[in-house]
């Protein structure tokens, strides 16, 4: 058979094993261009399209074309404009062609209105973690630039801006981001915090729900645009497209645009140029691990908070123990508190030595969130699947909520990415999850005993 007929006849066994919606969207127009040295080469509208076949929908695609050649064949996407045709109905196009239009003609919006439209769209992944605030965050010379300026744009919003912040894991890049979240959402303005995987999510179901100017309304109507973990969008070319047109339309008409990466924007690879050098065109700045003065500092503000006494040695203990990262400085403090909490009134020495020595080796071998869902599960009696699954009575529910909180607190991996363990639970799903059990931990009650339980089982 020649390759032609070939992807012919598995794009025709494609269309019955996708949904239509999927279909229609990503697959309905690719072409089959030529075989290039044994590669299949086939041709789809955008970028959008490729990405998407290339990504999410490849093995898929490679699978079928396989099955009718009888051969494990390679396969190539690449965007192909096809002969200008007569215009077509809008509303006859598939999606993303017409996104592809709407890129290059002039937009039917003004960019003006975009920017000014009254209309107030929900900005559910907005939701801010309570106590990332200015007033909780410990300054010093290690994070002080990040910390003033943060204020600074606060203050006086596009003083700096873009206001780019880098810097290693757990040194207190998302709680800054928050900070400013939360002031500039105080003074009344329309603020969106998010994560860049959460943008990208977002992009793509707009793309298949064929909502995208819904999607640009609401990210290009804002006040503040603050994305988090924006190294993500590395690579990503879509995204990184949006992106740049949402950052422009912000940027011109002077919104404040907020940025976080675990590294410098030169360091972002691949990243389109005209995108580093609009990242680096702001105030770029990055936050150092805090020096063993602040460790204290923190440390001694965290036992206030909790009403915990700490005998007079340990809180050095703790600050000596974990130096570079302050999520994880907290995760032991945590756990030095909730031991205690359960038999003691403060923390004595000894009961601090026992707790870090415990915690030592277990640090070596990574804990996965699937690891954590299989721990609650053993602990409340139930299967995995019913804490990924759907059910929603309220010993399960809790159960998960348990699940995630702890997922976070002892991986540190990111909500969309625990949500995407949940059975696809959104990003805001998880974070109110994880401030839930926060909350209902807080003092001495039976569910903090739960909690610490199926965390000893999984860090032995
Ligand atoms: P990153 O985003 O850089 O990985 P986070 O902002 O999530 O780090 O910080 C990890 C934890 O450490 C959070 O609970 C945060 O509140 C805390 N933290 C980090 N730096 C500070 C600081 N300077 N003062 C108080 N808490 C901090
Ligand atoms: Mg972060």
């Amino acid at each position: 058979m020649n390759p032609q007929d070939a992807w012919k006849m598995a794009f025709s066994q494609l269309e019955l094993q996708f949904d239509r919606a999927t279909f229609d969207t990503w697959l309905r127009d690719a072409v089959f261009l030529r075989c290039e040295e044994g590669v299949f080469v086939v041709g789809v509208g955008n970028s959008y399209a490729r990405d998407m076949l290339e990504h999410r929908l490849y093995k898929n695609i490679w699978r079928v074309l396989s099955d009718v050649c009888g051969y494990s064949v390679q396969l190539r996407f690449e965007v192909h404009k096809p002969e200008p045709v007569a215009k077509k109905k809008k509303e006859d196009m598939p999606l993303f062609r017409l996104l592809a239009e709407q890129d290059s003609d002039t937009p039917s919006i003004p960019l003006h209105q975009q920017v000014m439209r009254p209309k107030l769209p929900d900005l559910p992944e907005s939701e801010l973690n309570p106590r990332y605030t200015f007033e909780r965050f410990v300054v010093s010379a290690a994070n002080r630039m990040v910390y003033e300026a943060a204020r600074a744009v606060s203050e006086r919003p596009t003083i700096y801006n873009p206001f780019f912040v880098y810097g290693g894991v757990g040194l207190g890049k998302t709680h800054a981001l928050q900070a400013i979240a939360h002031a500039l959402r105080n003074k009344g303005q329309r603020v969106i915090y998010i994560s860049s995987e959460v943008f990208t999510n977002d992009l793509i179901d707009a793309i298949r729900q064929r909502t995208t100017a819904m999607f640009r309304d609401k990210y290009r109507s804002v006040d503040a645009l603050l994305v988090d973990d924006i190294q993500f969008i590395a690579g990503k070319e879509s995204t990184q497209e949006e992106f740049f047109h949402t950052f422009n339309t912000l940027y011109t008409f002077n919104k404040q645009i907020v940025l976080a990466s675990d590294r410098h924007p030169s360091q972002l690879e691949p990243l389109a140029d005209r995108l580093r050098s609009r990242f680096e065109g702001g105030l770029v700045v990055d936050i150092q691990p805090p020096e063993y003065e602040t460790r204290l500092a923190i440390i001694e503000m965290w036992s206030r908070e909790r009403g915990i006494r700490l005998a007079p040695q340990v809180a050095p203990m703790i600050a000596d123990r974990v130096q570079n990262n302050v999520r994880e400085l907290e995760g032991i403090f945590n756990r030095i508190a909730a031991e205690t909490q359960l038999g003691f009134t403060s923390v004595t020495r000894t009961a601090a030595e026992t707790t870090l020595n415990h915690y030592e080796s277990p640090r070596q071998h990574i804990i996965t969130v699937a690891q954590v869902v299989e721990a609650a599960a053993r602990h409340f009696g139930i299967r995995a699947s019913d804490l990924t699954g759907s059910n929603r009575s309220q010993r399960i529910n809790q159960a998960r909520q348990v699940a995630i909180f702890l997922a976070r607190d002892i991986t540190g991996v990111s909500f969309p990415q625990i949500g995407a363990v949940f059975g696809k639970r959104s990003h805001t799903t998880m974070l109110h999850a994880y401030n839930k059990i926060c909350e209902e931990i807080s003092g001495e009650t039976p569910l903090r005993e739960t909690v610490e339980k199926i965390r000893a089982a999984l860090v032995k």
